[in-house]
């Protein structure tokens, strides 16, 4: 007992709260992206900062990555036993378990991000929020762009009401309300809440750490907070990894409170490496987290549909496949899909 209380101390790492009411990284493996290096990233098209993710024809695309419709009904009648979880794209997740159907950092836009900045999609959303089944709960990352998005709120918000249970980091509740949304929770680093599905029975929802910041303009860096997500009900768990680089903290969530049938961890946006490495993990890593959370299976997120940094678009998916081999993982335990596709995991 005394190891295990020592071990949930030390577990509880708080984020730094700069003295302007900012959040900030607790760990050395954290640093600040610097401004000067975005502007390069994104503007200069010299030898060092050259673009290698040549984005093909839509025609090709069907082919290398093609963007299926869900089984609808496979949706509405989710298997009564295991995860179920459907990529809609980039890190939006339908994720059904233990009776409850949860969206993840919901972006069906067709471009995300500010006016001058903004990323347009290449692949769309696998389905729309007038084709999803009914949704409970809604858990948010952090308040990038291209993980939360006024219009799919705004839509989701529209269809289903008061119904879905808004579960957002500390300091996006403001925005969630103004947004129109009315059942929020808002959590700082691991603080958990209950969730009562029809079912009768809790499941946990729980803010965890992750290695990122937040901000939808200049002004308002870090003003709130952004972490990964543990989803914990009688029978089954879920971690949503949210976005993240790569720290030791994930050890710790493992701890606490793995193994998981599923993990959704991303895979992409990741180079070039001195500047997206603090803030965006790259296969490896991914694969790193994945055995540092104890998940029994992890989907592979955050890829292949904005183009947001210099890989080439379908390297995150063939580097996960070397990665997963080279770290002897079972196979198929941390996988990709194409976008619609829908797989249960850890079922009986
Ligand atoms: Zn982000
Ligand atoms: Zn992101």
């Amino acid at each position: 007992m005394a190891e295990t209380s020592a071990l949930c101390e030390e577990e509880e790492v708080k984020p730094q709260v700069k003295w302007n009411g900012r959040y900030k990284c607790p760990w050395t493996t954290w640093e600040y992206p610097n401004g000067l290096s975005f502007v390069l990233n994104n503007i200069l098209p010299n030898e060092r900062w050259a673009d290698v993710s040549e984005i093909p024809s839509s025609t090709d695309l069907d082919i290398t990555l093609p963007v299926c419709t869900p089984d609808i009904e496979q949706l509405k009648n989710p298997p009564s036993s295991g995860v179920q979880a459907t990529w809609i794209g980039h890190a939006t997740v339908l994720v059904q378990l233990d009776g409850i159907n949860v969206l993840t950092d919901p972006v069906f836009s067709d471009s995300t991000g500010p006016v001058l900045f903004g990323y347009k999609r290449f692949r769309m959303p696998a389905c729309t929020i007038e084709q999803l089944p009914s949704i409970d709960a809604v858990v948010i990352s952090h308040n990038h762009f291209d993980h939360l998005d006024a219009n799919s709120v705004g839509k989701l918000n529209e269809r289903f009401g008061e119904k879905i249970v808004w579960y957002v980091p500390k300091g996006i509740g403001k925005w969630m309300k103004d947004t129109g949304c009315r059942n929020i929770v808002e959590l700082t680093w691991w603080e958990q809440h209950g969730h009562h599905a029809d079912l009768q029975e809790e499941i946990q929802f729980v803010l965890t750490p992750a290695q990122h910041w937040s901000g939808r303009a200049i002004i308002d860096t870090n003003e709130s907070l952004w972490g990964s997500w543990v989803i914990k009900g009688p029978r089954h768990s879920f971690f949503f990894a949210g976005d993240t680089g790569y720290c030791d903290i994930f050890k710790q969530i493992g701890k606490k409170y793995g193994p998981f049938d599923l993990s959704a961890i991303p895979i992409g946006a990741y180079y070039p490496r001195h500047f997206m490495e603090p803030q965006h993990i790259n296969p490896k890593e991914a694969v790193d987290i994945h055995l540092d959370v104890k998940s029994k299976n992890s989907v592979g997120i955050h890829w292949g549909t904005f183009k947001l940094t210099k890989e080439y678009y379908l390297e995150p998916r063939d580097q996960l496949k070397i990665e997963a081999k080279k770290a002897q993982l079972l196979e198929n335990a941390f996988i990709t899909v194409n976008h619609g596709i829908t797989r249960t995991f850890g079922g009986i």
